[in-house]
Formats: structure tokens, C-alpha cells, sequence
């Protein structure tokens, strides 16, 4: 059985957030609407940021209205995809997801989630084709819903891990509540979505999928995987860990 973490553990959070911000600070972006920010995950999953913000141009360009796009060959979309991971994936779920949108609710537009709690949003969201948990947790944190939940990608959640901020073992499905359940209790929607960009750049920096560059990460000091580099006590106000050889994600 899996004991649950420390309650020393959450107490790393408000620093973790402080240092990626200061080694990355956030962009002040404007949230999209729900439905354009539902595509728009569904577009990048595994995809480099350049590549996926390129091909989600030139697919509003060319696909000004939803049903335009509800209504394209797959063949034909694939194109506009170009370079994105799985794209062949992609250019049959995308119709088949606005379809389902439209089958469910009536119209293209995700607005009417904002009525609704995060789970039942969640839930009716995970519901739809090619929409798992990260999608959907992007989704309501990242639009103008502004629900305060962690979306956690492979990428992320490997960072989650090696820091200790999840259950050794736990599912990939269980790793953002489980993150949720130790973030400080006046944390909103804000904060969590700038824990999800700082761990993003993190692992695009330090937290690689191979060995980490743990010497050179901010977050070393607080982080049980850190290598065994100057300490093999690592210590912080109230929490007192034996240090780990880095695991991989
Ligand atoms: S100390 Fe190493 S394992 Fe821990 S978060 Fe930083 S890079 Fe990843």
C-alpha cells in the first residue's frame, strides 16, 4: 500500500512556484475561449511548442468557422498538420471531436461549462473523442473558465515525480488531483497554471527524460531525486528527506 506523502511535502510548493518564476517568468497571456483552447490542447499533445502554435495558424486561417473544420477530410486536414506529432491521429479526431460537441450540447462552444463544477465539466470533457485528462485539465485552467486544476503532461509529470510530489507509482490519470490535494489551500487558477509552465520549462532545461542536470536546477535543494552531488541530507524548514539517485520518469 502507498502511503500518502508528508504534510512536510506541500510546504515546498509555495518555494518551488517562487523559483521557477524567477528563472522563468510567466507570460501574461489572454485566455481563449474554452472551445478554442479544448482544439488547441488536442493540436499540441506531444508537439514542440513552435510547431503546434504554427499548425493551430494555419488551421484558424483556414478554418475561420468550427463547422468548417467539423466538415474536412481527414486527407485534406492532415496537411494543415504538418509536423505535428501524430498527425494522422489528429486530422481524424478533430471532426469527429467538434461533431461530438455539436451531437452533445447543440453548438460549437464550450461556454456553458462555465456553469458547471470542475468534475461534472471534467467528466462531460473526457467524455469526448481524443480528449484524456491533460487535455481536459488545460482546458478548464487555461481558458476564460479559469478552474483552478494542474494540468500535468508525460513531460510534467515526470518532474512531479522525481520531486516527490506525487505517489511513487501512481497512474498517470491520479498524478494532477494528487498534486491538487498539496497545493496551499488560497492557490487559484493563476498559480497552478504557472506551476504547469515552470515545470514545462524545467524539464525543457534540467528535468530531461534522460539524466538530469540536477547540479544546475533550481530546485535541487528540495528535490528527494536530486544526484548525490554535495549532500546526502537535504534539508528545508520541516522536512528532512534521504536523498535518492535521480530516478527516470
Ligand atoms: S533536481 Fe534533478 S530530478 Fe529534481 S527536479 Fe531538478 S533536474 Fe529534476
Amino acid at each position: 500500500m502507498q502511503m500518502p506523502l508528508s504534510f512536510a511535502a506541500d510546504a515546498r510548493l509555495p518555494v518551488i512556484l517562487d523559483r521557477l518564476s524567477a528563472a522563468w517568468p510567466p507570460r501574461e497571456a489572454q485566455n481563449a475561449d474554452p472551445l478554442s483552447q479544448l482544439v488547441f490542447m488536442l493540436v499540441s499533445a506531444d508537439t514542440p511548442s513552435a510547431i503546434a502554435l504554427a499548425a493551430h495558424q494555419r488551421m484558424r486561417l483556414r478554418y475561420p468557422r468550427w463547422s468548417d473544420l467539423r466538415d474536412e477530410a481527414p486527407e485534406v486536414l492532415l496537411n494543415v498538420l504538418r509536423g505535428v506529432e501524430r498527425a494522422v491521429e489528429k486530422a481524424v479526431t478533430l471532426p469527429r471531436l467538434l461533431q461530438a460537441i455539436e451531437d452533445r450540447h447543440g453548438l460549437l462552444e464550450l461556454d456553458f461549462l462555465g456553469g458547471w463544477s470542475t468534475a461534472a465539466a471534467r467528466e462531460w470533457l473526457e467524455a469526448l473523442p481524443g480528449v484524456d485528462s491533460t487535455i481536459s485539465a488545460a482546458t478548464l485552467n487555461f481558458s476564460t473558465l479559469r478552474r483552478t486544476i494542474l494540468t500535468l503532461n508525460n513531460q510534467t509529470a515526470r518532474a512531479a515525480r522525481r520531486l516527490g510530489l506525487v505517489e511513487k507509482g501512481a497512474p498517470m490519470s491520479a498524478l494532477d488531483r494528487q498534486v491538487m490535494d498539496r497545493v496551499p489551500a488560497d492557490w487559484q487558477a493563476r498559480e497552478v497554471s504557472v506551476l504547469y509552465g515552470g515545470l514545462r520549462k524545467l524539464t525543457e532545461t534540467y528535468c530531461h527524460q534522460g539524466k538530469p542536470e540536477c547540479g544546475r536546477c533550481p530546485l535541487n535543494d528540495l528535490c528527494p531525486s536530486a544526484s548525490a552531488q554535495s549532500a546526502s541530507i537535504i534539508r528545508f524548514p520541516g522536512i528532512t528527506a534521504t536523498k535518492q539517485p535521480a530516478a527516470s520518469a
